[in-house]
Protein backbone atom coordinates (compact mmCIF):
# COMPACT_ATOMS: atom_id res chain seq x y z
CA UNK A 1 0.00 0.00 0.00
CA UNK A 2 2.80 2.62 0.65
CA UNK A 3 4.36 1.50 -2.70
CA UNK A 4 1.22 2.47 -4.36
CA UNK A 5 0.59 5.82 -2.42
CA UNK A 6 4.42 6.66 -2.65
CA UNK A 7 5.18 5.29 -5.88
CA UNK A 8 5.38 6.70 -9.17
CA UNK A 9 6.48 10.49 -7.99
CA UNK A 10 9.73 10.46 -9.75
CA UNK A 11 10.80 11.77 -13.39
CA UNK A 12 9.75 9.82 -16.22
CA UNK A 13 13.42 8.26 -16.44
CA UNK A 14 13.53 6.99 -12.67
CA UNK A 15 10.35 5.22 -13.04
CA UNK A 16 10.99 4.05 -15.73
CA UNK A 17 14.34 2.57 -14.64
CA UNK A 18 12.02 1.35 -11.39
CA UNK A 19 9.60 -0.56 -13.44
CA UNK A 20 13.16 -2.33 -15.18
CA UNK A 21 12.19 -1.22 -18.82
CA UNK A 22 14.87 -0.08 -21.45
CA UNK A 23 15.15 2.16 -22.93
CA UNK A 24 15.25 5.03 -20.43
CA UNK A 25 13.99 8.23 -22.22
CA UNK A 26 14.60 11.71 -21.29
CA UNK A 27 11.85 13.08 -23.05
CA UNK A 28 9.15 10.49 -24.04
CA UNK A 29 6.49 10.48 -26.34
CA UNK A 30 4.02 10.13 -24.11
CA UNK A 31 3.41 9.83 -20.09
CA UNK A 32 0.96 9.47 -17.48
CA UNK A 33 0.52 11.55 -14.06
CA UNK A 34 -0.36 9.16 -11.35
CA UNK A 35 -1.73 12.31 -9.07
CA UNK A 36 -2.83 11.59 -5.38
CA UNK A 37 -6.42 12.10 -6.64
CA UNK A 38 -6.37 8.96 -8.69
CA UNK A 39 -4.35 6.67 -6.62
CA UNK A 40 -7.27 7.41 -3.45
CA UNK A 41 -9.94 6.62 -6.42
CA UNK A 42 -8.37 3.37 -7.54
CA UNK A 43 -7.58 2.05 -4.09
CA UNK A 44 -10.94 3.32 -2.90
CA UNK A 45 -12.04 0.75 -5.52
CA UNK A 46 -9.86 -1.69 -4.59
CA UNK A 47 -10.74 -1.87 -1.35
CA UNK A 48 -14.77 -1.58 -2.07
CA UNK A 49 -14.49 -5.27 -3.09
CA UNK A 50 -16.18 -4.99 -6.19
CA UNK A 51 -14.10 -4.72 -9.08
CA UNK A 52 -15.70 -5.96 -12.03
CA UNK A 53 -18.24 -3.33 -13.65
CA UNK A 54 -20.41 -2.12 -11.30
CA UNK A 55 -21.08 1.27 -9.47
CA UNK A 56 -17.97 3.05 -10.83
CA UNK A 57 -18.46 2.17 -14.31
CA UNK A 58 -21.91 3.41 -14.37
CA UNK A 59 -20.58 6.54 -13.00
CA UNK A 60 -18.12 6.92 -15.22
CA UNK A 61 -20.48 6.41 -18.15
CA UNK A 62 -23.07 9.02 -16.83
CA UNK A 63 -19.90 11.71 -16.57
CA UNK A 64 -18.98 10.58 -20.00
CA UNK A 65 -22.15 11.22 -21.85
CA UNK A 66 -22.08 14.46 -19.97
CA UNK A 67 -18.71 15.41 -21.42
CA UNK A 68 -20.09 14.74 -24.96
CA UNK A 69 -23.80 15.31 -24.30
CA UNK A 70 -25.31 12.33 -25.59
CA UNK A 71 -28.39 10.64 -23.93
CA UNK A 72 -26.04 7.18 -23.70
CA UNK A 73 -22.14 6.09 -22.82
CA UNK A 74 -21.16 2.51 -22.65
CA UNK A 75 -17.91 1.85 -21.09
CA UNK A 76 -16.14 -0.86 -22.82
CA UNK A 77 -12.99 -3.06 -22.90
CA UNK A 78 -10.85 -0.84 -25.03
CA UNK A 79 -11.25 1.60 -28.11
CA UNK A 80 -11.12 -1.33 -30.94
CA UNK A 81 -14.04 -3.04 -29.16
CA UNK A 82 -16.16 0.08 -29.55
CA UNK A 83 -15.63 0.26 -32.99
CA UNK A 84 -16.31 -3.33 -33.24
CA UNK A 85 -19.42 -2.82 -31.17
CA UNK A 86 -20.62 0.60 -33.59
CA UNK A 87 -20.16 -1.39 -36.63
CA UNK A 88 -22.40 -4.34 -35.51
CA UNK A 89 -24.90 -1.63 -33.92
CA UNK A 90 -25.63 0.23 -37.10
CA UNK A 91 -25.94 -3.54 -38.71
CA UNK A 92 -22.46 -3.47 -40.68
CA UNK A 93 -21.58 -7.22 -41.97
CA UNK A 94 -20.48 -9.54 -44.45
CA UNK A 95 -20.33 -8.04 -47.83
CA UNK A 96 -20.69 -4.74 -46.60
CA UNK A 97 -17.74 -1.65 -47.15
CA UNK A 98 -17.25 0.89 -45.03
CA UNK A 99 -15.12 4.19 -45.57
CA UNK A 100 -12.01 4.86 -43.33
CA UNK A 101 -8.85 7.00 -43.78
CA UNK A 102 -6.02 4.99 -44.53
CA UNK A 103 -3.90 7.63 -42.21
CA UNK A 104 -5.29 6.13 -38.97
CA UNK A 105 -4.60 3.49 -36.52
CA UNK A 106 -4.99 -0.05 -37.95
CA UNK A 107 -7.90 -0.19 -35.04
CA UNK A 108 -10.56 0.74 -37.16
CA UNK A 109 -10.09 -1.25 -40.89
CA UNK A 110 -9.02 -4.37 -38.04
CA UNK A 111 -12.71 -4.02 -36.63
CA UNK A 112 -14.17 -3.84 -39.92
CA UNK A 113 -12.61 -7.02 -41.59
CA UNK A 114 -13.64 -8.73 -37.95
CA UNK A 115 -17.30 -8.28 -38.82
CA UNK A 116 -16.82 -9.39 -42.39
CA UNK A 117 -17.14 -5.77 -44.30
CA UNK A 118 -14.30 -4.55 -45.96
CA UNK A 119 -12.15 -1.40 -45.49
CA UNK A 120 -12.39 1.23 -48.40
CA UNK A 121 -9.30 3.65 -48.07
CA UNK A 122 -9.58 7.47 -48.45
CA UNK A 123 -7.29 9.88 -48.98
CA UNK A 124 -6.94 13.03 -46.41
CA UNK A 125 -7.66 16.75 -47.09
CA UNK A 126 -3.47 17.81 -47.58
CA UNK A 127 -0.51 18.50 -45.61
CA UNK A 128 -2.68 21.35 -42.95
CA UNK A 129 -5.26 19.36 -42.44
CA UNK A 130 -4.49 15.14 -42.41
CA UNK A 131 -8.13 13.83 -41.59
CA UNK A 132 -10.59 12.66 -44.18
CA UNK A 133 -10.79 14.81 -47.07
CA UNK A 134 -14.98 14.34 -47.98
CA UNK A 135 -14.82 14.72 -51.32
CA UNK A 136 -12.40 11.53 -51.38
CA UNK A 137 -15.21 9.95 -49.12
CA UNK A 138 -17.62 10.66 -51.52
CA UNK A 139 -15.92 9.56 -54.30
CA UNK A 140 -15.16 5.80 -52.21
CA UNK A 141 -19.07 5.38 -51.61
CA UNK A 142 -20.50 2.62 -53.68
CA UNK A 143 -23.49 1.06 -53.59
CA UNK A 144 -22.37 -1.35 -51.16
CA UNK A 145 -21.05 1.08 -48.90
CA UNK A 146 -22.99 0.99 -45.48
CA UNK A 147 -20.89 3.31 -43.51
CA UNK A 148 -17.85 5.92 -42.76
CA UNK A 149 -15.67 5.60 -39.64
CA UNK A 150 -14.27 8.96 -39.66
CA UNK A 151 -10.94 9.61 -37.21
CA UNK A 152 -10.55 13.28 -35.75
CA UNK A 153 -6.69 12.67 -36.46
CA UNK A 154 -4.87 13.81 -32.88
CA UNK A 155 -7.80 15.08 -31.90
CA UNK A 156 -8.37 17.80 -34.77
CA UNK A 157 -11.75 17.59 -35.74
CA UNK A 158 -12.42 16.23 -39.43
CA UNK A 159 -14.74 18.10 -41.62
CA UNK A 160 -17.72 17.16 -40.20
CA UNK A 161 -20.40 18.78 -42.03
CA UNK A 162 -19.69 18.26 -45.37
CA UNK A 163 -19.34 14.19 -44.46
CA UNK A 164 -22.49 14.50 -42.31
CA UNK A 165 -24.41 15.87 -45.25
CA UNK A 166 -22.36 13.46 -47.91
CA UNK A 167 -23.91 10.25 -45.37
CA UNK A 168 -27.41 11.59 -44.85
CA UNK A 169 -27.71 12.12 -48.82
CA UNK A 170 -26.81 8.79 -49.56
CA UNK A 171 -28.49 6.81 -46.18
CA UNK A 172 -24.98 5.51 -44.74
CA UNK A 173 -24.23 6.07 -41.36
CA UNK A 174 -21.35 7.48 -39.86
CA UNK A 175 -19.30 6.21 -36.92
CA UNK A 176 -16.84 8.88 -35.31
CA UNK A 177 -13.67 7.24 -34.24
CA UNK A 178 -12.81 9.85 -31.64
CA UNK A 179 -9.93 7.91 -29.82
CA UNK A 180 -7.92 11.35 -30.28
CA UNK A 181 -10.47 13.66 -29.47
CA UNK A 182 -12.23 13.30 -26.16
CA UNK A 183 -13.11 17.20 -25.04
CA UNK A 184 -12.55 18.13 -28.51
CA UNK A 185 -15.73 20.71 -30.19
CA UNK A 186 -16.64 21.68 -33.69
CA UNK A 187 -18.73 24.62 -33.65
CA UNK A 188 -20.06 23.85 -29.91
CA UNK A 189 -20.42 20.15 -30.71
CA UNK A 190 -18.51 17.78 -28.85
CA UNK A 191 -16.45 15.30 -30.98
CA UNK A 192 -17.86 12.01 -31.27
CA UNK A 193 -21.85 13.38 -30.56
CA UNK A 194 -21.77 14.24 -34.43
CA UNK A 195 -22.31 10.80 -35.54
CA UNK A 196 -24.42 7.85 -34.60
CA UNK A 197 -22.25 6.32 -32.69
CA UNK A 198 -18.90 8.19 -31.19
CA UNK A 199 -15.83 5.59 -30.52
CA UNK A 200 -13.38 6.58 -27.36
CA UNK A 201 -10.17 4.77 -26.17
CA UNK A 202 -8.33 5.37 -23.08
CA UNK A 203 -5.36 3.36 -23.77
CA UNK A 204 -2.04 4.89 -21.70
CA UNK A 205 -0.81 7.17 -24.52
CA UNK A 206 -4.47 8.74 -25.09
CA UNK A 207 -5.74 11.82 -23.45
CA UNK A 208 -7.65 10.03 -20.42
CA UNK A 209 -4.95 7.58 -19.70
CA UNK A 210 -6.43 3.89 -17.95
CA UNK A 211 -4.30 1.19 -19.37
CA UNK A 212 -6.80 0.02 -21.00
CA UNK A 213 -10.81 1.52 -21.78
CA UNK A 214 -12.76 2.35 -23.85
CA UNK A 215 -16.23 3.97 -24.66
CA UNK A 216 -19.38 4.52 -27.14
CA UNK A 217 -21.71 7.51 -27.20
CA UNK A 218 -24.71 7.67 -28.72
CA UNK A 219 -28.30 9.39 -28.75
CA UNK A 220 -30.14 6.41 -29.89
CA UNK A 221 -32.15 4.55 -27.72
CA UNK A 222 -31.92 1.27 -29.73
CA UNK A 223 -28.15 1.56 -30.77
CA UNK A 224 -27.74 1.64 -27.18
CA UNK A 225 -29.75 -1.23 -25.96
CA UNK A 226 -28.17 -3.31 -28.62
CA UNK A 227 -24.63 -2.24 -27.97
CA UNK A 228 -25.41 -3.44 -24.47
CA UNK A 229 -26.23 -6.33 -25.18
CA UNK A 230 -23.78 -6.75 -27.34
CA UNK A 231 -21.14 -5.42 -25.02
CA UNK A 232 -21.97 -8.78 -21.85
CA UNK A 233 -23.09 -12.02 -24.10
CA UNK A 234 -26.30 -10.70 -24.92
CA UNK A 235 -27.28 -10.93 -21.82
CA UNK A 236 -30.29 -8.70 -20.12
CA UNK A 237 -28.59 -8.57 -16.54
CA UNK A 238 -24.94 -7.63 -15.20
CA UNK A 239 -23.50 -9.53 -12.59
CA UNK A 240 -23.40 -6.56 -10.32
CA UNK A 241 -27.10 -5.71 -10.73
CA UNK A 242 -27.49 -9.44 -9.79
CA UNK A 243 -25.68 -8.96 -6.59
CA UNK A 244 -27.19 -6.07 -5.51
CA UNK A 245 -30.77 -7.75 -5.72
CA UNK A 246 -32.22 -6.03 -8.91
CA UNK A 247 -32.05 -9.39 -10.65
CA UNK A 248 -32.06 -13.17 -9.93
CA UNK A 249 -31.40 -14.56 -13.16
CA UNK A 250 -30.90 -13.75 -17.18
CA UNK A 251 -32.08 -14.39 -20.76
CA UNK A 252 -29.67 -14.15 -24.19
CA UNK A 253 -31.29 -12.38 -26.29
CA UNK A 254 -28.22 -12.14 -28.86
CA UNK A 255 -24.49 -13.87 -29.31
CA UNK A 256 -22.35 -11.35 -27.64
CA UNK A 257 -18.72 -10.94 -26.41
CA UNK A 258 -16.92 -10.03 -23.01
CA UNK A 259 -16.29 -6.18 -23.97
CA UNK A 260 -16.58 -5.03 -20.59
CA UNK A 261 -14.90 -2.09 -18.61
CA UNK A 262 -14.04 -2.85 -14.96
CA UNK A 263 -14.42 -0.72 -11.84
CA UNK A 264 -10.73 -0.14 -11.22
CA UNK A 265 -10.17 1.50 -14.47
CA UNK A 266 -13.44 3.92 -14.48
CA UNK A 267 -12.33 4.70 -11.24
CA UNK A 268 -9.42 6.22 -12.99
CA UNK A 269 -11.43 7.49 -15.66
CA UNK A 270 -13.38 9.37 -12.93
CA UNK A 271 -10.38 10.67 -11.17
CA UNK A 272 -8.95 12.18 -14.60
CA UNK A 273 -12.37 13.76 -16.47
CA UNK A 274 -12.18 16.71 -14.13
CA UNK A 275 -8.97 17.72 -15.35
CA UNK A 276 -9.24 17.06 -18.94
CA UNK A 277 -10.23 20.05 -19.84
CA UNK A 278 -7.42 21.55 -18.06
CA UNK A 279 -4.71 19.14 -19.76
CA UNK A 280 -5.74 19.15 -23.29
CA UNK A 281 -5.03 23.03 -22.77
CA UNK A 282 -1.91 22.19 -21.80
CA UNK A 283 -1.02 20.59 -24.46
CA UNK A 284 -2.07 22.87 -26.64
CA UNK A 285 0.11 25.22 -25.43
CA UNK A 286 2.87 23.04 -25.54
CA UNK A 287 1.98 22.45 -29.01
CA UNK A 288 1.95 26.49 -29.91
CA UNK A 289 5.43 26.52 -28.56
CA UNK A 290 6.37 24.08 -31.14
CA UNK A 291 4.78 26.07 -33.59
CA UNK A 292 6.06 29.02 -33.48
CA UNK A 293 9.83 27.42 -33.27
CA UNK A 294 9.35 24.65 -35.96
CA UNK A 295 6.69 26.16 -38.59
CA UNK A 296 8.14 27.51 -41.57
CA UNK A 297 11.96 26.32 -39.89
CA UNK A 298 13.97 24.77 -43.48
CA UNK A 299 11.11 24.13 -44.90
CA UNK A 300 9.11 22.31 -41.69
CA UNK A 301 5.45 22.45 -41.72
CA UNK A 302 3.25 21.92 -38.80
CA UNK A 303 -0.32 20.73 -39.92
CA UNK A 304 -3.92 22.40 -38.36
CA UNK A 305 -3.20 25.95 -38.09
CA UNK A 306 -5.44 26.77 -35.15
CA UNK A 307 -9.05 27.28 -36.49
CA UNK A 308 -11.77 29.38 -35.55
CA UNK A 309 -14.62 27.98 -33.40
CA UNK A 310 -12.86 24.77 -33.19
CA UNK A 311 -11.14 23.43 -29.76
CA UNK A 312 -8.98 20.23 -30.50
CA UNK A 313 -7.93 17.80 -28.22
CA UNK A 314 -4.29 17.88 -28.96
CA UNK A 315 -3.34 14.22 -28.78
CA UNK A 316 -0.43 14.39 -31.04
CA UNK A 317 2.02 16.88 -32.04
CA UNK A 318 3.09 16.28 -35.30
CA UNK A 319 5.49 18.05 -37.88
CA UNK A 320 5.74 17.39 -41.48
CA UNK A 321 9.58 17.28 -42.45
CA UNK A 322 10.77 18.81 -45.44
CA UNK A 323 10.15 16.71 -48.68
CA UNK A 324 13.30 14.58 -48.85
CA UNK A 325 14.36 14.49 -45.61
CA UNK A 326 15.94 10.89 -44.20
CA UNK A 327 13.44 11.01 -41.52
CA UNK A 328 15.38 8.11 -39.75
CA UNK A 329 18.49 9.89 -39.65
CA UNK A 330 16.28 12.68 -37.80
CA UNK A 331 14.16 10.41 -35.34
CA UNK A 332 18.18 8.89 -34.74
CA UNK A 333 19.13 12.54 -33.34
CA UNK A 334 16.35 12.84 -31.49
CA UNK A 335 17.12 9.28 -29.71
CA UNK A 336 20.40 10.36 -29.16
CA UNK A 337 19.16 12.91 -26.87
CA UNK A 338 17.06 10.86 -25.12
CA UNK A 339 13.70 12.06 -27.09
CA UNK A 340 11.48 9.51 -28.51
CA UNK A 341 9.60 10.22 -31.61
CA UNK A 342 7.03 8.11 -33.52
CA UNK A 343 4.68 7.68 -36.84
CA UNK A 344 1.23 8.42 -36.80
CA UNK A 345 1.13 6.48 -38.85
CA UNK A 346 2.14 4.32 -41.61
CA UNK A 347 -0.47 3.98 -43.76
CA UNK A 348 -2.98 1.35 -42.86
CA UNK A 349 -3.16 0.37 -47.14
CA UNK A 350 0.62 -0.19 -47.25
CA UNK A 351 0.58 -3.19 -44.88
CA UNK A 352 0.82 -6.33 -46.16
CA UNK A 353 -2.08 -7.17 -44.90
CA UNK A 354 -4.49 -4.68 -46.41
CA UNK A 355 -2.42 -4.14 -49.79
CA UNK A 356 -3.48 -7.90 -50.52
CA UNK A 357 -7.51 -7.10 -49.37
CA UNK A 358 -10.53 -4.71 -50.72
CA UNK A 359 -10.72 -2.43 -53.47
CA UNK A 360 -7.38 -0.11 -53.87
CA UNK A 361 -8.39 3.63 -54.99
CA UNK A 362 -5.05 6.32 -55.38
CA UNK A 363 -3.84 8.23 -52.26
CA UNK A 364 -2.15 10.44 -53.71
CA UNK A 365 -1.82 12.91 -50.33
CA UNK A 366 -1.74 9.87 -47.57
CA UNK A 367 1.31 8.69 -50.11
CA UNK A 368 2.85 11.67 -50.17
CA UNK A 369 2.82 12.96 -46.42
CA UNK A 370 3.75 8.95 -45.25
CA UNK A 371 7.41 9.70 -45.19
CA UNK A 372 7.37 13.01 -44.23
CA UNK A 373 5.31 12.71 -40.78
CA UNK A 374 7.11 12.79 -37.27
CA UNK A 375 5.02 12.64 -33.72
CA UNK A 376 7.06 14.89 -31.00
CA UNK A 377 6.69 13.82 -27.44
CA UNK A 378 3.70 15.53 -25.87
CA UNK A 379 1.77 14.93 -22.69
CA UNK A 380 -0.30 18.02 -20.21
CA UNK A 381 2.92 17.32 -17.63
CA UNK A 382 5.61 18.51 -20.15
CA UNK A 383 8.04 20.85 -18.91
CA UNK A 384 9.43 23.97 -20.24
CA UNK A 385 12.89 22.22 -20.34
CA UNK A 386 11.60 19.20 -22.43
CA UNK A 387 9.66 21.24 -24.92
CA UNK A 388 13.03 23.32 -25.62
CA UNK A 389 14.87 20.23 -25.51
CA UNK A 390 12.79 18.32 -28.54
CA UNK A 391 13.02 22.11 -30.48
CA UNK A 392 16.75 21.96 -30.26
CA UNK A 393 17.27 18.30 -31.28
CA UNK A 394 14.68 19.10 -34.18
CA UNK A 395 16.64 22.06 -35.24
CA UNK A 396 19.77 20.50 -34.90
CA UNK A 397 18.37 17.38 -36.63
CA UNK A 398 16.61 18.81 -40.12
CA UNK A 399 19.61 20.47 -42.06
C1 LIG B 1 -5.89 4.01 -29.89
C2 LIG B 1 -6.76 4.06 -31.08
C3 LIG B 1 -7.73 3.08 -31.33
C4 LIG B 1 -7.86 1.81 -30.53
O1 LIG B 1 -8.00 1.97 -29.20
P1 LIG B 1 -7.51 0.79 -28.20
O2 LIG B 1 -8.06 1.25 -26.90
O3 LIG B 1 -6.04 0.76 -28.24
O4 LIG B 1 -8.14 -0.47 -28.67
C5 LIG B 1 -8.57 3.24 -32.41
N1 LIG B 1 -8.43 4.29 -33.23
C6 LIG B 1 -7.49 5.23 -33.05
C7 LIG B 1 -7.41 6.38 -33.99
C8 LIG B 1 -6.61 5.14 -31.98
O5 LIG B 1 -5.66 6.06 -31.81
Amino acid sequence: MTELVGGHRGTVAQRTADAGVAPVWVVPLSDVHAGQELQEAVLAAVRSGWWSAGPRVAEFERAFADLCRTRHAIAVANGTAALHLALLAVGCGPGDEVVIPSLNFVAGANAIGHIGASAVFCDICGDDDLTLDPRDVEAAISPATKAIVVMHYGGHPCRMDEILDIADRRGITVIEDAAHAPGATLAGRPCGAMGAIGCFSFFSNKNIPMGEGGMVVTDGDELERRMRLLRSHGMTTLSWERHKGHATTYDVLLQGFNFRMDDLRAAMGLAQLPRLRDANAARGRIVGSYRQALHGFRGIRMPFPPRIGTVPAHHLAVILLPPGTRRHEVRAVLAAAGIQSSVHYPPTHRFSWYQARGRRRPLPRTDAVSERLLTLPLYPHMDDAAVLAVIDAVTEAVR
